[in-house]
């Protein structure tokens, strides 16, 4: 199986750009600096790559979103916020491979002519962010950052800049607030990024996962990278798999692999004793499968036909036995305490949709609550300043559509079958 990202993760060394370079690494720049900018970002259209951090927008398309004006200056944001529960393939990244995200910056830096660049890595990751400043400095003292990259006349400044661990920082308008120094708060769009962007400027965001695939994207060619996975979601993708299988862990898979295969043959299957009962396959935010939902491929388009979002790539495994109300529950007081409050139906909706469920998990649940959920989930769903309302939605939509009888049952028999109280 072809891999773009994780050959050479289990080298201890390959975080340092010595190794980096020995297997490999910097060649894709180089060969970067001797083709036309617009031959680069053709062939980052070739390959189908759609962004990663969640949303699966094509990475190509994004970046022809900026102003064709170059007089003023452009900014590349890399967003390393990596909060949606259930996704932890971005700190592999930069934990095991900070030069593949470096290289990746620089290429699509010069491609879009950039000279600025930012990390905003999430505050939990003080080691990653620690990595991928050193790698960084071996950047710069390598001559691959900084003015007159290997001789090129390109300059370029990356630097690194900590969150302090809001989920609503992911958003990429938020984040770019945070990285202004101002509260992490999502803006009304339009205008987008790639017109007033960062400090102002034209901006493109770009995920972690994204842009490190795109070195092996110059190396190889747009064409093999589509090849790799499906038609319009090209490439591998890191499939975080959580939960009580043998093997959870981060796998790099083709796009489009059946989600059956991730979790029984690369995750190992169900631990021993357990059953499998449900996947939320995208990151907590998406909508949840059934059991008998899972013969579908891993890719954006067709876990968008069954109603459902790849998403982040956090593939999270429920096993029988697990209430989904309280499931349910613990999501919701979750996005409850990340709302940032601009917007009524999610600030209100969020606590509304935690305190009922929490009820309904106590035994204290009334005639008409599950009603009432749906009802404040049509009055959130589309109606905010950014996507958290419809994050929340979403899974409690599911939930209740696909395990209905749980939720009935909590009512009727003003207990949890399971037993659990808060
Ligand atoms: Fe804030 Fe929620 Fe509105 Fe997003 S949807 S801007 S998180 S209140």
């Amino acid at each position: 199986m072809e891999l773009v990202l994780t050959t050479h993760f289990g080298n201890d060394r390959y975080r340092h750009a010595d190794t980096y370079e020995q297997l490999g690494g910097y060649a894709a720049m180089r060969k970067a600096f001797s083709m036309p900018k617009e031959e680069i970002v053709a062939e980052v259209r070739k390959a189908n790559l759609r962004g990663r951090g969640g949303a699966g927008f094509p990475a190509g398309v994004k970046w022809g979103f900026l102003p064709k004006d170059l007089s003023r200056p452009r900014v590349l944001v890399i967003n390393a916020d990596e909060g949606e529960p259930g996704t932890f393939k971005d700190r592999l990244i930069m934990s095991r491979g900070p030069h593949l995200m470096i290289e990746g910056i620089v290429i699509a830096s010069y491609a879009l002519t950039i000279h600025n660049g930012y990390v905003y890595i999430r505050g939990e990751f003080v080691r990653e962010a620690e990595i991928v400043q050193e790698a960084i400095d071996e950047a710069y003292a390598k001559g691959y950052l900084g003015k007159n990259i290997l001789g090129s006349g390109y300059d370029l400044e990356v630097t690194v800049h900590r969150g302090a661990g809001a989920y609503i920082c992911g958003e990429e308008t938020s984040l770019l607030n945070s990285l202004e120094g101002k509260r992490g708060w999502p803006r009304v769009k339009p205008p987008f990024p790639a017109s007033v962007g960062a400090f102002g400027l034209p901006t493109i965001v770009n995920n972690v996962e994204t842009i490190a695939d795109v070195p092996w994207i110059v190396t190889h060619g747009g064409e093999k990278f589509a090849s790799l996975g499906v038609e319009k979601d090209g490439g591998t993708r890191l499939v975080c798999v959580s939960g009580p299988v043998k093997k959870p862990g981060v796998y790099e898979l083709p796009v489009g692999i059946p989600l059956r295969s991730i979790l029984y043959e690369h995750a190992g299957g169900m631990q021993d004793g357990k059953t499998l009962k449900a996947v939320i396959p995208g990151g907590s935010s998406t909508p949840v499968l059934r059991a008998d939902e899972i013969d579908v491929g891993y890719d954006i388009d067709s876990m968008q036909k069954i109603g459902t979002m790849a998403g982040s790539g956090g593939v999270i495994v429920i096993p029988e036995g697990t209430c989904m109300v309280r499931a349910l529950s613990v999501l919701m007081n979750f996005y409850a305490h990340e709302s940032c409050g601009q917007c009524t139906p999610c600030r209100e909706g969020c606590g509304w949709l935690a305190r009922v469920l929490r009820r309904i998990e106590n035994g204290e649940g009334r005639e008409g609550d599950i009603e009432l959920i749906l009802n404040v989930c049509d009055n959130m769903m589309g109606r905010t300043i950014c996507p958290l309302a419809d994050a929340a939605v979403m899974p409690a939509q599911s939930f209740i559509w696909k395990f209905r009888e749980e939720f009935d049952r909590h009512i009727r028999d003003k207990k949890c079958p399971y037993g659990n109280r808060f």
